[in-house]
């Protein structure tokens, strides 16, 4: 772009009710011109959107800093990267991916040159929560350019810096017809969902998922839902505690918990329950040698109600604390806490806890977790740590999960080529890579029957007689 955006994050102003439907018809216009089609423009557009953060490093740091109390490093490692690498991804590959697909051969049809024709649905619409707002809302965008849709943008309320930010600079980068940004809480959010929109990915909580899909079936708007959920974590005896409580923790205090894939919390062996909270210790004090809240390392909880929410999971519980559990409202800090003996009724079993507290549920064996697994809704993730295949085996063919993740947490998630989704209350549908690409694009089945086949077809047309039944 000529224009370099200014230095400044502009402050966050919702859009105005009345324009919605505007915008949307806007959006129409603009994808009915067919400029989409080209996968030159596509491209054009994929490389616009990954120099859009490159760009703007600098004021994405600040915004992610001001809305999550996120580092730099922290934000580069869980979102900043995997937005860029969707965008590149989507630029090296879209040619391929649009490229029409040819049926299997078969006698009868061959010469008919059946066709799938990718084409992209229209126009769409990507809703996203505050925990991951860049990730969530820019990667599938790539995925909704490169499958050649306009698009429309609802980032969270609850991030208001970047949500202003990504409103400024949207326009600056990107064809400003087809792409838009629409700002706002729950009153702009239900106008967008009274619209029809030609595909809609919702990420976020269920009971917002709840409200999008009833939403969605008065206008039969299709939806993608990517939701949460409680993952457990599974251990075997055997494990690397340290390693494993690294890995593990890790997941746990990345953006102070707050990650849809985060483990919730851990079916630890009764015998080896001490040890593994032994290690939990010692890691977090390798994490944070001068203590969470001094760590320039450490995010805050993004709002004053989901700290409340969180501390009142806390304070209810009747585990016992064994290291962390010290909070400051005024900063909406919490400290990374791991919760020992907590029961399956506990106040912290109830809900995902989106924050940074590990309950540990001791079991006798695999067994035991795998049932205790199988009690509740199948989870966005499910994480195993065991040197033996026999004991990751016997968990993953034993459960269901969106993702299962043998020895490690999070990571499924920026690998390329792995879908991203929930199953049943966890969510439906995949995004990221090829999988963003498809949820976006219709696969229009086609043919083209030359007149020559009317010497093989003529037994179709009525009258039925006893020599056509025969032939
Ligand atoms: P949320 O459900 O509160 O909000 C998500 C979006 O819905 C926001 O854009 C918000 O403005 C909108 N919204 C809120 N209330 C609404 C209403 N009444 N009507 C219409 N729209 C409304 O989610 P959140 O708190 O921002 O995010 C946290 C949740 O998201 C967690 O449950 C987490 O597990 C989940 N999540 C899932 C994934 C995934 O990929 N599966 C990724 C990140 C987060």
């Amino acid at each position: 772009p000529d224009e370099q955006p200014g230095p400044k994050i502009p402050p966050f102003t919702s859009t105005p009710v009345d324009q919605i439907p505007v915008i949307r018809t806007g959006l129409k216009n603009a994808f009915r011109t067919g400029r989409t089609k080209s996968v030159q423009f596509r491209k054009q557009q994929l490389l616009s959107l990954a120099y859009l953060v490159k760009d703007n490093l600098a004021l994405f740091h600040q915004a992610l800093a001001s809305d999550l109390g996120r580092s730099e490093t922290e934000s580069i490692v869980i979102e900043i990267n995997g937005t860029i690498s969707e965008a590149v991804s989507a630029f090296h590959n879209v040619a391929k991916w649009s490229k029409p697909e040819r049926a299997p051969w078969s006698f009868n049809f061959f010469a008919m040159k059946p066709t799938i024709r990718k084409e992209p649905k229209g126009v769409v619409l990507i809703i996203s929560p505050f925990n991951y707002p860049m990730w969530l809302l820019l990667g599938p965008l790539a995925g909704a350019i490169a499958a050649g849709n306009a698009c429309a943008l609802k980032p969270s309320e609850m991030t208001p810096a970047f949500s202003a930010l990504v409103a400024d600079l949207l326009p600056k980068y990107l064809d400003p017809e087809l792409y838009t940004v629409i700002n706002g809480a729950i009153p702009e959010t239900t106008k967008v969902l009274e619209l029809q929109w030609d595909h809609i990915l919702y990420t976020g909580g269920s009971r917002v998922g709840s409200i999008v899909l009833t939403a969605a079936a008065k206008t039969l708007s299709p939806v993608t839902t990517e939701l949460g959920g409680k993952s457990p974590v599974v251990i075997d005896p055997d494990c690397d505690l340290k390693l494993t409580a690294r890995r593990l923790l890790w997941g746990k205090v990345a953006n102070a918990g707050q990650t849809c894939v985060a483990p919730d919390y851990a079916l630890v062996p009764k015998k080896i329950a001490d040890q593994f909270i032994q290690a939990c210790k010692e890691v977090l004090k390798d994490f944070y040698p001068e203590g969470a809240e001094s760590s320039d390392s450490y995010s805050r909880i993004i709002s004053p109600s989901h700290f409340a929410r969180i501390k009142t999971l806390l304070d209810r519980t009747e585990g016992k604390i064994a290291c962390g559990g010290s909070t400051n409202s005024e900063t909406k800090f919490i400290e990374p806490t791991i919760v020992t003996g907590v029961k399956a009724h506990d106040s912290l079993m109830g809900e995902e806890i989106f924050g940074p507290i590990l309950p540990v549920i001791e079991v006798e064996n695999e067994d035991e977790a795998i049932e205790f697994i199988n009690a509740r809704d199948y989870p966005l993730a499910l994480y195993v740590f065991s040197p033996n295949s026999s004991f990751k085996e016997k968990v993953a063919e034993n459960t269901q999960s969106g993702a299962v993740v043998m020895n490690d947490t999070l990571l499924h998630s920026v690998v390329e080529g792995l879908p991203f989704g929930g199953i049943g209350p966890s969510g439906s549908g995949y995004h990221t890579g090829k999988f963003s690409f498809d949820m976006f694009t219709h696969l229009r089945s086609t043919l083209d029957n030359p007149s020559f086949t009317e010497r093989l077809l003529w037994s179709r047309y009525p009258p039925y007689d006893e020599k056509k039944r025969k032939s």
